[in-house]
């Protein structure tokens, strides 16, 4: 049994972000893997070390700063279950509350979790528009799409970037870098959702919430037919 948990479901969902745990759940279930999902709003209690799977999604500005508070309150745990290889998802907005601040376009600065060496500002253009991105699993190349739309910019510090992107802005429109990665917690600016479209990303996440219980990782292939036509399309489209 798996326990999912899907971190202030009612605030952050941007771009039907909530698909990510769908189909998370989903590839979970058609192996015969059973999972539990916890919709975890502000000031409910969670101990995120008996979770196997935390996901955050994308928000606005100011439902980022209508969470930092109660994020704030769930460090020490949080940081104590990342430590520990928590597998966790953080999109766009969920993944700059995890570094050390937001900076708005106003110069207001929202507090991050400190949880990762990066930082965010905001800039006056926005980033949006479809994505590639090379990201590595298990010592493969695979590439991924989504769909980006922020203003932040981030910049990392000592800590690895998820992928180099192929096309798009990615963290900051600059470095080529995309997204971020700490043991086994990743970080990245794509919606679309990411997991329904890229299912080798996905059965990684499972795989690897699977050995931190000492369970058998290896998972049974699914049909994966139309997720790679539809990603095979993209690329043709955007890798001209
Ligand atoms: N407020 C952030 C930005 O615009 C996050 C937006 C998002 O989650 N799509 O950079």
């Amino acid at each position: 049994m798996l326990k999912v948990c899907h971190l202030y479901p009612d605030l952050l969902n941007l771009y039907g972000d909530r698909g990510n745990v769908m189909a998370y759940v989903r590839r979970c279930q058609w192996r015969g893997i059973e999972v539990e999902v916890h919709r975890i709003n502000l000031g409910d209690p969670v101990d995120f070390r008996e979770m196997d799977f935390l996901f955050l999604g994308g928000g606005s500005d100011r439902e980022q700063n209508l969470m930092a508070k109660d994020l704030e309150n769930r460090r020490e745990l949080l940081h104590a279950a990342a430590e520990e290889g928590l597998v966790v998802l953080a999109i766009c907005g969920g993944y700059q509350l995890l570094g050390k601040y937001y900076r708005t376009l106003e110069g207001h600065v929202i507090p991050g979790l400190g949880l990762l060496d990066f930082y965010t500002e905001a800039g006056r253009k926005r980033m949006i528009g479809n994505v590639v991105v090379e990201l590595e699993i298990d010592g493969e190349r695979v590439r991924v799409t989504g769909f980006e739309n922020h203003a932040g910019r981030t910049f990392l510090g000592q800590i690895s970037p998820l992928g180099r992107v192929l096309v798009g802005y990615g963290n900051n429109g600059e470095d080529g870098t995309e997204g971020a990665r700490y043991k086994n917690v990743f970080c990245s600016y794509l919606h679309g959702p990411l997991l329904p479209k890229n299912p080798r990303l996905t059965d990684h996440l499972i795989s690897l919430a699977l050995r931190r219980r000492g369970l058998p990782a290896e998972l049974a292939p699914l049909d994966d037919r139309l997720e790679r036509a539809a990603t095979e399309i993209m690329l043709k489209r955007l890798l001209k």
